[in-house]
C-alpha cells in the first residue's frame, strides 16, 4: 500500500492486485460464489439479507410452544425472574431458584419439539438441581432444541403478580434470556399483570408465569 500511495498507483481493486504491484506473489485458488467478496456496507446488508432467507428457508417447519408455572412465596429477600434477582419481601419456594418465568419458557421450548417438561429432564427428587440457577434447564431446552436444528423465532412471556413490581427490570430481563435463546432481545416480549386482587395470586401468595414460544425446524 506504501508503494502503491507513494507511485499514486491508479487502478489496484482489491488486497491482491495492490501485493502483486508491490512485487509480491499472488496464486489463484478456485472460489465460491457463495463466497461474496464484501467491500461496501451495503455488501454486507446484502449478504445478511441473503444468509437470513436461507436459514429461514431450509426451516420451513414453524411450531408453537406453550409453557406454565407457578411457585409459591417463602421467607425470603428477593425473587428471581427471567434470571434478575428483584428485591422483594419474599422468595419464591422451589427445589432449584424458582425462576417461575423461566421455567414457563423452558416448558414452552420442550413443548415445540415434544420432548416433555423441565421434570422429566430435571426431576424435582434430583437432588443435584437444588438451588440450581434456571438457566441450566433453558440452556438444555435449547441445546435440545438445535439438535434438532431447529432456531426460537420468538418468545412472549407473561407474568402473574400482584408484587413486586415487574416492568422496571424488563429490559435486564430480556438481556438476560437473549443470549440463551441465541436471538436478538426484540424477539423476547415480557409482560406482567396483576390479577387485581383476585385468587391466590390476587392474595400475593405466589407468582404464575406463562410463556409461548415460535421455533422453526427443518
Ligand atoms: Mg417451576
Amino acid at each position: 500500500y506504501r508503494k502503491a500511495e507513494a507511485e499514486r498507483t491508479q487502478g489496484l481493486t482489491d488486497d491482491a492486485s495492490v501485493a502483486e504491484h508491490a512485487g509480491i506473489a499472488i496464486s489463484m485458488v478456485l472460489g465460491d460464489i457463495e463466497n461474496r467478496k464484501l467491500t461496501t456496507a451495503d455488501d454486507i446488508v446484502m449478504a445478511d439479507r441473503d444468509m437470513t432467507a436461507r436459514l429461514l428457508a431450509a426451516r420451513p417447519d414453524i411450531r408453537v410452544g406453550q409453557g406454565i408455572d407457578v411457585h409459591p412465596f417463602d421467607e425470603g429477600d428477593a425473587v428471581i425472574l427471567c434470571g434478575v434477582a428483584i428485591p422483594y419481601s419474599q422468595k419464591l419456594k422451589g427445589h432449584s431458584d424458582a425462576d417461575v418465568a423461566m421455567h414457563a419458557l423452558t416448558d414452552a421450548i420442550l413443548g415445540t419439539i415434544g420432548e416433555g417438561d423441565i421434570g422429566v429432564h430435571f426431576p424435582p427428587s434430583d437432588p443435584q438441581w437444588k438451588g440450581a440457577e434456571s438457566r441450566i434447564f433453558l440452556a438444555k431446552a435449547v441445546e435440545l432444541l438445535e439438535a434438532k436444528r431447529g432456531i426460537v423465532a420468538n418468545a412472549d412471556i407473561t407474568i402473574l403478580a400482584e408484587a413486586p413490581k415487574i416492568s422496571p427490570h424488563v429490559a435486564a430481563m430480556r438481556a438476560f434470556l437473549a443470549p440463551l435463546l441465541k436471538v436478538d432481545p426484540s424477539r423476547i416480549a415480557i409482560k406482567a399483570t396483576t390479577m387485581e386482587k383476585l385468587g391466590a395470586i390476587g392474595r400475593k401468595e405466589g407468582i404464575m408465569a406463562y410463556a409461548t414460544v415460535t421455533v422453526r425446524l427443518p
